[in-house]
């Protein structure tokens, strides 16, 4: 029932506290699956002093609308593109979302083709705008299968969506390779997770291959700002080769500057502020070394399992690792019971575990002890 009179301050807090309390929290737990993180200090504090900022009416707010317009400049040229467009948005969904709509409105409706590893958020912008899905499967690295991709290319395909750094085995498709085989169809990458990854895996020597701007069929660009990026939720980002963000203008003369360009009206734009909090204090070599953390992290943890005995399904590109099991969803419900937090993975049989800023060797140590009492209850 809606409470009929004020509640009395410190119960209120009290009573937050306890649910507080009930939620996991990257500090003190296991929390193995997630691609977010604990946002930096300096990010958390510009979210709190720019709560009542709303870029859904960008007039009031042109102080932080310069600082937007700035993260779009900065992840342009992190992507390698000179003079880019964009938009910081809510996340990955809302960025595919906008993409595919983009694309739908300059070609109309056709088809999408996707590898079978394509994130959700592609799967509902393509059942939302009323396109065709066309699925294309994985070769035996998780990256999208090039033969099956040439041959399900056909006419009515109007986008590609590829993925740098899938959900689950952050693998990258082979982006250059595939653009090869385009004509003229919108080439949208998925770099929610991998966005703010690959370009600091680069420069650490892990990683080899372009997978942005640089591949010049790719039209527009996901990358989240509140995953590695170590901002404040909600925040993503849609990088675009060009203005396109002009095929979705809608004219709304209530509206401070006339029009309104995204899919979100009211916009939580202090994660904007948070953006450009994270990004100027830790600037790339800041970035390079959070990366590296979690590489140096990952591969303890491997070393580890392998002492165990336990079996990697791929050798992981990047942070996001997949221990084989027979039995993996009895594993995971187990695991949940004693908050350790990990996804399962039933399709390839196995548990996905994502090593973020959060995760130390201790957590690691202390999976794997939980891990082997689990086992153990199974005999
Ligand atoms: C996280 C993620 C998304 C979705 O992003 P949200 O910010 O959760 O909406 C999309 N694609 C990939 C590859 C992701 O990792």
């Amino acid at each position: 029932m809606f409470p009929s009179h004020s509640q009395n301050l410190s119960k209120l807090q009290q009573m937050l506290e306890k649910f507080y309390l009930e939620d996991a929290h990257f500090d003190k737990d296991l929390i193995f699956n997630s691609t977010w993180t604990k946002p930096l200090g300096v990010s958390i504090s510009a979210h709190l002093k720019f709560i009542e900022s709303n870029l859904g009416n960008p007039l009031l707010y042109l102080g932080t609308s310069k600082m937007h317009d700035m993260c779009v400049k900065y992840l342009s040229s992190l992507l390698n593109l000179k003079e880019g467009h964009g938009k910081i948005l809510s996340g990955g969904t809302e960025s595919n979302i906008t993409a595919l709509w983009i694309a739908r409105k300059i070609y109309g409706k056709g088809k999408v083709l996707y590898p079978e590893t394509v994130h959700i958020s592609v799967i509902k912008a393509i059942d939302l705008l009323n396109l065709e899905g066309v699925k294309v499967s994985v070769d035996d690295d998780f990256r999208a299968d090039i033969g099956e991709v040439e041959k399900k290319l056909r006419d009515d395909v109007i986008a590609v969506v590829l993925t740098a750094g899938t959900t689950l085995f952050g693998t990258v498709d082979p982006i250059k390779e595939i653009s090869e085989l385009l004509d003229d169809q919108f080439l949208h990458v998925d770099g929610a997770f991998g966005g703010f990854i690959l370009p600091f895996m680069e420069k650490l020597g892990l990683w080899k291959g372009e997978f942005d701007f640089r591949v010049y069929a790719v039209k527009s660009f996901s990358i989240d700002p509140h995953k590695m990026g170590m901002s404040t939720i909600p925040s993503g980002a849609l990088i675009t080769r060009d203005d396109y963000f002009r095929h979705i203008r809608f004219e709304a003369e209530y509206l401070s500057n006339g029009y309104s360009d995204s899919l979100l009206g009211t916009r939580c734009s202090a994660a904007v502020a948070a953006t450009y909090a994270a990004i100027n204090y830790l600037g790339f070599e800041g970035y390079t070394k959070i990366v590296k953390r979690c590489f140096d992290v990952r591969d303890y943890a491997l070393k580890r399992f392998e002492e165990e005995g336990l079996e990697i399904l791929h050798k992981p590109p990047m942070t996001i690792v997949n221990l084989k099991f027979k039995n993996p969803k009895k594993i995971y419900k187990k695991l949940l019971k004693r908050r350790v937090y990990v996804s399962l993975n039933s399709k390839y049989s196995s548990i996905r575990l994502v090593f973020m800023p959060h995760i130390d060797e201790k957590k690691v140590d202390l999976f794997i002890e939980n891990l082997k009492a689990v086992a153990e209850e199974e005999l």
